[in-house]
């Protein structure tokens, strides 16, 4: 995608202008990869998960490794609703990962909350749906474990088999609700899209006689006087310090 880096958002008040770069957000371009993975670690991270679930197909079904990877996560979803209706008492919520093996084949990597599963159950099912019983399961430490175990796994970040997602979590996974109401109120706080870059986007700005702060990468702050922009600094200063506490 072309848009990555070439767009941005832009806030005004009276006063006051900010712009912040837009980024494509693909998996596959080098500047928005690390954002998405260090986005997917604390998700990971906030889910609590007690248990890491791995499971595997069988390469000598299908046509190819996204055949598979289809067929995976069909089963994934029919052998989730079947838990489900069999352990009642606690609800399943998970975090699915892909992972493309040396083979080249998919592996779908688990971080559940869940009640306790067995392996022999979970490896019979898989073993009836795609002939895939190999199956691992292991109980997770909190946080830490779950940093980890992600790290391992998902270093290069999650592989996309065809036009499947590479990682996908049940709506109730993520327990973190400050980003959740954070997400939801960043849609609305009056951001507008401008198809320029930030250096044109400034320039206008100091050719129309704004004072301009150009301190932080990837985002342009500024103010009809420079009180104007430190004001305007020291309220985003606040807003990411409230960020880091949450
Ligand atoms: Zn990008």
């Amino acid at each position: 995608m072309t848009v990555c880096g070439g767009w941005s958002l832009v806030r005004e008040t009276d006063r006051t202008r900010e712009a912040i770069t837009m980024f494509c957000r693909s998996w596959a371009c080098a500047d928005c990869m690390p954002y998405r993975l260090a986005s997917l670690k604390r998700l990971a991270r906030s889910g609590q998960p007690s248990t890491f679930l791995t499971l595997t197909v069988n390469p000598l079904r299908g046509q190819s490794p996204e055949n598979r990877a289809q067929e995976l996560t069909d089963a994934l979803k029919i052998m989730m609703k079947r838990a489900r209706r069999k352990w009642t008492k606690a609800p399943i919520e998970y975090l699915a990962v892909f992972e493309e093996t040396k083979q080249g084949e998919p592996h779908l990597h688990l971080l559940m909350r869940a009640p306790f599963v067995p392996q022999k159950w979970l490896s019979e099912q898989m073993n009836e749906l795609i002939e895939a019983p190999i199956v691992d399961i292991r109980h997770v430490h909190a946080a830490a474990g779950a940093a980890r175990y992600v790290a391992k796994y998902v270093a290069k970040g999650p592989k996309g088999f065809g036009s499947l997602k590479r990682y996908w979590c049940t709506p109730k996974y993520d327990l973190d609700e400050t980003r959740k109401a954070e997400k939801k109120a960043r849609g609305k706080s009056g951001w507008m899209i401008y198809k320029d870059d930030l250096e044109t986007i400034w320039q206008d700005w100091a050719r129309a006689g704004f004072a301009i702060d150009l301190e932080e990468e990837n985002c342009v702050l500024a103010g009809r006087t420079e009180q104007d922009v430190d004001r305007l600094r020291g309220h985003r200063n606040l807003e990411k310090k409230q960020r880091h506490r949450a």
